[in-house]
């Protein structure tokens, strides 16, 4: 699979016109990952998590490719509808909301749910009645990079009598969800829960339910620092087996990193150097509490390419707070860097920006679009 990824030349330029760090997003790329979607799982609906990357430019992009979203809280609701992103195109798929995230979706229209506790359903029949909600269930998969299911999901045995609760209270029951983790790496934590799923539907049709909507949810994989991930193979096996289990059911996706995690480039500079405990140390202008977050948050190992060459040697990077946490990388293979050197951190788009703060009072990092500035580099 093809990532955005900036020249040398490119990443000096921009580091020069707009100084770092410096996010770059690339919506060419973005559309690619959409349309590959849409190529390749040609029946799903796609629900952009916006929770990946809430930026309103990649938000705004996948309005208009047609995509609909995924939204978890009230703040997520108000910045799609302030866009103009109608309500329909919203699920509210986070299984325990706010009551301001519920008084936000009445007012707005958001009217898609899910859940997977008994208490919620009481919550959503009193405040959205006769709202359509799917019920996520539990999978397990310990090959995901993280694993939501620890947190999330009823257990399968439960389905059926949370289902009936669901329907006595008066709420649409729309079908069953699940997320088998984010960054699964194949397509067979997808095939099992889609096996887990048939038997439900199944069961549910006895019990008189028409579950006509099934949501598999995200966890589609970029690739890491160590391997290349084959999105088509997994895509096919996905899709042949929605076929074969799932042909009349309407299908809706909700991929997060997938959409945006290679559409990003961050551009960070070396503001200062120092020997501590015979390593070097190369402290960066992004650290653990802006987009390197994501090596905390979302346990992730990222690429940083000072497009230098030399002799490598473990170093340590860190950030530019004052806080001990704010150390990047450990034992970090690199060639030696000096201040004002500029790196290029690539696939930077997911559960990165979106996590950072402002924290010692260093600025969220902008994020500028390619497209827009591309002309400039290359004249
Ligand atoms: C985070 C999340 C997603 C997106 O997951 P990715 O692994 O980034 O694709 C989708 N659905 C729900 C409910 C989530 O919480």
């Amino acid at each position: 699979m093809k990532s955005f990824r900036l020249t040398k030349d490119a990443v000096n330029h921009l580091a020069k016109e707009y100084t770092t760090p410096l996010l770059v997003v690339s919506l060419e790329q973005v559309t690619y990952n959409y349309q590959f979607l849409a190529k390749h799982l040609p029946k799903v609906k796609v629900f952009y998590a916006v929770k990946a990357n809430p930026n309103a430019r990649i938000v705004q992009k996948l309005a208009e490719l047609g995509s609909h979203f995924d939204v978890a809280s009230d703040g997520e609701m108000l910045q799609l509808t302030e866009m103009g992103i109608s309500a329909d195109r919203m699920v509210y798929a986070n299984p325990f909301k706010t009551p301001k995230g519920l008084a936000v979706a009445k007012n707005t229209g958001v009217n898609k749910f899910t859940f997977d506790s008994e208490s919620e359903i009481y919550k959503m029949a009193k405040t959205v009645p006769g709202g359509m909600v799917l019920l996520r269930i539990r999978v397990d998969n310990p090959k995901a990079l993280v694993d939501l299911n620890k947190k999330f999901g009823a257990a399968p045995e439960d389905a059926i009598k949370l289902l009936k609760i669901a329907r006595d209270q008066g709420l649409d029951v729309g079908g069953l969800c699940f997320h088998v983790g984010s960054q699964s790496p194949t397509a067979e934590a997808h095939i099992e829960a889609l096996n887990i799923c048939r038997k439900l539907y199944d069961e549910a049709e006895q019990e008189g339910f028409d579950l006509r909507i099934l949501d598999i949810g995200g966890g589609l994989p970029i690739p890491t620092l160590e391997t290349e991930v084959d999105v088509l193979s997994i895509a096919k096996g996905i899709g042949e087996k929605l076929d074969e289990l799932f042909p009349h059911t309407e299908i809706w996706a909700e991929p997060g990193r997938y959409l945006c995690g290679t559409a990003v480039n961050l551009i960070t500079s070396v503001i200062g150097t120092q020997q501590r405990n015979n390593q070097e140390w190369y402290f960066l202008d992004e650290g653990v509490y802006g987009c390197f977050s994501g090596i905390i948050f979302d346990h992730w190992d990222f690429e940083l390419d000072p497009f230098k060459d030399g002799e490598k040697k473990p170093v340590t990077f860190a950030g530019p707070s004052c806080d001990s946490i704010d150390v990047l990388f450990k034992d970090k293979i690199s060639v030696d860097l000096e201040i004002g050197d500029v790196l290029l951190v690539p696939n930077c788009g997911a559960y990165t920006s979106a996590s950072a703060t402002e924290f010692n009072g260093f600025a969220k990092t902008p994020m500028i679009v390619w497209e827009d500035v591309k002309n400039l580099t290359e004249k």
